[in-house]
């Protein structure tokens, strides 16, 4: 795809998407004038300019300004101002007839229906312009997405590709015109654009959830609905934590001092810090759970808790002092921590 679909040419041409094609000349002749480096002194921009250009080359290319007008909903937005403005002049002069043709206020009421009626139900073979459209809603997109666990505690922002596609507003995704292939969609029915959004990935989301992003999903046609873009949200493993269902479960490394004599550490969850308390005299994989500290439910009415498992880790040096020490503690302690292993059957 040509890469000035992703851009505003009427707005770089400073135009509304249903200017004329004298419109188009005028005011790309003023922006020349205005940009040009031959032209323009000082205020000369040779990008700008070539986006200028760019835009006017498209736009004034009949079948190129179709595509793109297609591709932004513009078409479509054209085509409902010229079915308007043809229904408004047809009911104006529905009006104008029933007036003429009505003595009294009930035979004029009377004579305004039959004139709508004849209006917006006229039969087969009557113009294309009141033909009914087929309503089309555009169908649900689902992409999976990837985060850490950090994000999905915390809640992040993301930038996402999608392929929006659309029904073909020339055949309306029928493929075949009057038994030939429809030129606009070369007979696939639907129009394709991509496009790049930002998406709000709130803070709580748990494995397999599903994020909506409201009419970000597949465009709808004649007045159908726009589809809904969800994300499926895949949260990807950590050596500290990780959730499973509405809890929290958090590998939490101390050292041995910190296991004989207790303490308060501190951990970094939902996007603050929360203390805990570890008691003295804990062993490596002793379990804490501090309940609440988890994740809401989807209806918000609950929420998981926090399941903290603790592992003494040693410090990967020890200096020469701090290895006296532990062979002190080695002359002082008598414990005798296998007897149990010992005399085990
Ligand atoms: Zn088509």
């Amino acid at each position: 795809m040509a890469n000035y679909y992703n851009k505003d040419l009427y707005k770089i041409l400073n135009l509304n998407f249903d200017a004329t094609l004298d419109e188009i000349k005028q005011s790309y002749r003023k922006l020349v004038r205005e940009y040009h480096p031959d032209v323009a002194g000082e205020n000369a921009d040779i990008n700008k300019f070539k986006e200028i250009q760019e835009a006017y080359e498209v736009l004034t290319n009949e079948e190129n300004r179709k595509k793109y007008d297609v591709l932004h909903g513009f078409y479509r937005e054209k085509i409902r101002k010229q079915e308007e403005s043809v229904r408004k002049n047809k009911y104006e002069e529905y009006i104008k007839k029933a007036k003429i043709n009505a003595n009294t206020q009930e035979n004029f009421t009377k004579s305004i229906n039959s004139a709508l009626d004849n209006l917006f139900h006229s039969g087969k073979g009557s113009s294309k312009t009141t033909e009914p459209k087929r309503i089309i809603h555009g169908q649900d997109i689902n992409i999976n997405i990837s985060i850490s666990c950090f994000e999905a505690l915390n809640g992040t922002n993301r930038k996402v590709n999608i392929l929006h596609t659309q029904p073909c507003p020339n055949c309306e995704g029928r493929k075949f015109i009057n038994g030939s292939q429809c030129s606009m969609c070369n007979g696939s029915g639907q129009l394709s654009l991509q496009k790049k959004i930002n998406v709000k990935i709130p803070k709580g989301v748990s494995q397999g959830s599903k994020v909506r992003i409201k009419k970000e999903g597949n465009k709808g046609l004649n007045g159908g609905k726009d589809g809904d873009l969800y994300l499926i949200v895949d949260i990807e493993k950590n050596p500290y934590f990780n959730i499973e269902g509405n809890d929290i479960l958090c590998n939490l490394p101390i050292t041995p001092f910190e296991a004989v004599l207790g303490a308060e550490v501190s951990i970094p969850v939902f996007g603050e810090k929360i203390t805990v308390k570890i008691p003295s005299m804990t062993s490596s994989g002793q379990k804490l759970k501090l309940s609440g500290l988890g994740i809401e439910n989807n209806n918000k009415t609950k929420k998981g808790d926090m399941i903290i498992t603790v592992q003494i880790k040693l410090p990967e040096k020890l200096s020469e002092k701090e290895k006296a020490l532990y062979n002190q503690l080695k002359e002082l302690s008598k414990y005798n921590i296998r007897k149990d292993l010992n005399n085990a059957k």
